[in-house]
């Protein structure tokens, strides 16, 4: 049986900071400020898969409090999660995200996210659609205080 989850996940633009997203670093004046490396699209699509499988989300698993995940590549999290639905015997069918930055532009390494998130996912670029759009000025994102990641992942199950 085929089960859908969603994720979003925002973190704060900082001066400092690599921009990390999709696992591709972003040339950029700011970058992404947390615990790991901040990913908000990897860690959206991780809450994603693991809301497909009615799991707890992606702090439950690695708290950010846990100095192991300090400075963590997100990968690590894709494929804890992908770990997750190997165990109860399933696979995912695909992922679907959208960035929402209002710079630098996403667009031109939407290839490179799809290859790196598809690799740590251990599925096919084919099964992952990665998106971007602005916030058009708006808001927090607007204002280039921070960038937010939404994903839908659906896990085909065994009954
Ligand atoms: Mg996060």
């Amino acid at each position: 049986m085929v089960h859908v989850g969603i994720g979003y996940d925002v973190h704060a633009l900082v001066a400092g900071r690599k921009l990390i997203l999709g696992g591709v670093e972003i040339p950029h004046t700011k970058g992404l400020d947390g615990h790991s490396d901040a990913d908000a699209l990897m860690h959206a699509i991780c809450d994603a898969v693991l809301g497909a499988l009615g799991e707890e989300d992606i702090g439950h698993f690695f708290p950010n409090t846990d100095p192991r995940w300090k400075g963590a590549p997100s990968k690590v999290f894709l494929a804890e999660a992908a770990r997750q639905v190997a165990k109860r015997k399933g696979k995912i069918v695909n992922v679907d995200a959208t960035v929402i930055a209002q710079q630098p532009k996403i667009y031109p390494h939407i290839d490179g996210m799809k290859k790196r998130i598809a690799a740590a996912l251990g599925v096919s670029e084919k099964q992952i659609g990665v998106k971007a759009t602005t916030n058009e000025k708006m808001g927090f994102v607007g204002r280039e205080e921070g960038i937010a990641a939404m994903a839908v992942a659906s896990v085909d199950l065994p009954l």
